[in-house]
């Protein structure tokens, strides 16, 4: 079943990058959302081994995401951080009962327990994660924390807080 991707592994690990240490060597930490459109690293200009990159269903700072933050800021080198919501988000479609209709279409189960977070309020969500990261006590006066949204037609980022 995963075959297609063990080969394609075997073939990558014959040049993969090596000997890196686990510091983000540019300072920056990304959280940004699982969608395939979106490549966090080369959006910024940014290598293999400079930035820390968690993902989340619509690049909310859950409180995974959130310690990760708190790790890359105290052990990781990491003194700026990137939220970046994006245009045409599912999460940002409409609320987890508009999520959990679709799922339950898709999936023919009840999903009525599904919570996923989805906010069609995507801006408010943004500024609120953003204001979690830079009221958080390891994290407050540490990194510089900003708020952007990622174009996915333009691939332009702007910065909303
Ligand atoms: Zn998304």
């Amino acid at each position: 079943m995963f075959d297609d991707l063990l080969e394609a592994n075997r073939r990558y690990a014959t040049s993969a990058p090596r000997n890196f240490d686990g510091y983000a060597h540019a300072g920056v930490a990304v959280v940004t959302c699982m969608d395939s459109r979106l490549q966090p690293l080369e959006m910024l200009g940014l290598m293999l081994g400079e930035a820390k990159i968690l993902r989340t269903p619509g690049g909310h700072v859950t409180q995974d995401a959130l310690n990760g933050c708190v790790l890359a800021v105290n052990l990781l080198r990491v003194n700026r951080i990137l939220v970046i919501a994006h245009t045409k988000c599912a999460m940002a479609s409409g609320d987890d009962e508009v999520i959990r209709q679709r799922v339950a279409e898709a999936s023919g189960l009840d999903v009525s327990e599904l919570a996923v977070g989805a906010n069609a309020d995507q801006e408010g969500q943004l500024r609120r994660g953003v204001q979690m990261l830079l009221d958080h006590p390891l994290i407050a006066g540490r990194a510089q924390v900003g708020g952007f949204v990622y174009d996915v037609d333009s691939g332009l980022l702007s910065q909303v807080v």
